[in-house]
């Protein structure tokens, strides 16, 4: 049984990761950062036993260090990562540069950067060092996102930092490989959680739906099933990849 940090815990894409390890029988540790109750609502959800939550505001600077300190206190050990939690793309942090004053985009930049980079960052150093200090294997996947590739016109601090954030997966891939660790990212394309369920409706669904031949959106459960593989003893030789699953909405070459 393994012990599992999954960030971002308290709904969407983190709960339905959360759900997948707590089912494979992993105890896991559940971040969230203001929304209490629906990290509660994670944790009720979850089989098995020995699952904490954990609160953490990932954009105070030393938050990283401390949420993985609190982890291995309270599960024992900390085997998994999952970099889940991020400032997602909102109407209150659009920042399409022609429309977005400076102090705003500036503002946005710095949030997203915090966040969605230097915390994962602070979280892989953190949890590669509690790994190597035992001497013990373990795995880190980072939720990147199909805007990393596409482009992100009214968000790009946030492709950008998507972008990073599977780029630093690759370098921490080969730096950790000699000690057991597998690195690797996931890049989904639109995901139908609770935060886009306005948008599935009316015309803008319809084009949400388009983007992918299959004609529909991903479901945090497809995600899941995806990090809970790559998180898996038979994907260490897939480490340093970056997993494209966006229903073949954006292909790469
Ligand atoms: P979401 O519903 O917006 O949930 C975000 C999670 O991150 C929440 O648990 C939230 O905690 C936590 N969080 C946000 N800001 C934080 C902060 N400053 N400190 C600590 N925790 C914070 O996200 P989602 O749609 O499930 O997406 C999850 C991941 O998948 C993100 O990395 C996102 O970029 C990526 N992704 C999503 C989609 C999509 O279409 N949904 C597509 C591509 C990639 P609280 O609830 O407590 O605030």
């Amino acid at each position: 049984m393994r012990a599992v940090l999954v960030t971002g815990g308290s709904r969407g894409i983190g709960r339905a990761v959360a759900l997948e390890f707590a089912r494979g029988g992993d105890r896991v540790g559940v971040q969230y950062a203001a929304n209490r109750a629906d990290a509660e609502e994670t944790l009720r959800q979850l089989p098995g036993e020995g699952h904490v939550l954990l609160q953490a505001e990932l954009g105070e600077p030393d938050a990283a260090e401390r949420l993985v300190s609190r982890a291995v206190a309270e599960l024992g050990a900390v085997d998994v990562l999952v970099n889940n939690a991020a400032v997602a793309p909102t109407e209150a942090n659009r920042h399409l540069v022609a429309d977005t004053p400076l102090a705003e985009w500036q503002r946005v930049w710095r949030r997203m950067v915090d966040v969605n980079l230097l915390a994962p960052a602070d979280l892989c150093w953190a949890v590669a060092h509690h790994l190597i200090g035992r001497a013990a294997g373990g795995a880190i996947v980072n939720v990147g996102s199909r805007g990393a590739f596409r482009g992100e016109p009214d968000f790009p601090a946030y492709g950008t930092t998507k972008a990073a954030l599977h780029a630093l997966g690759q370098s921490l891939a080969v730096a950790l490989a000699p000690h057991g660790i597998a690195v690797t990212s996931v890049a989904p394309g639109f995901v139908a959680t609770e935060r886009q369920a306005a948008k599935l409706t009316g015309a803008e669904g319809e084009r949400l739906r388009a983007q992918s031949p299959f004609g529909r959106v991903g479901t945090p459960e497809e995600i899941a099933a995806a990090v809970h593989f790559l998180a898996s003893p038979a994907a260490i030789w897939a480490s340093g990849t970056v997993v494209d699953l966006n229903g073949a909405s954006h292909l790469r070459i």
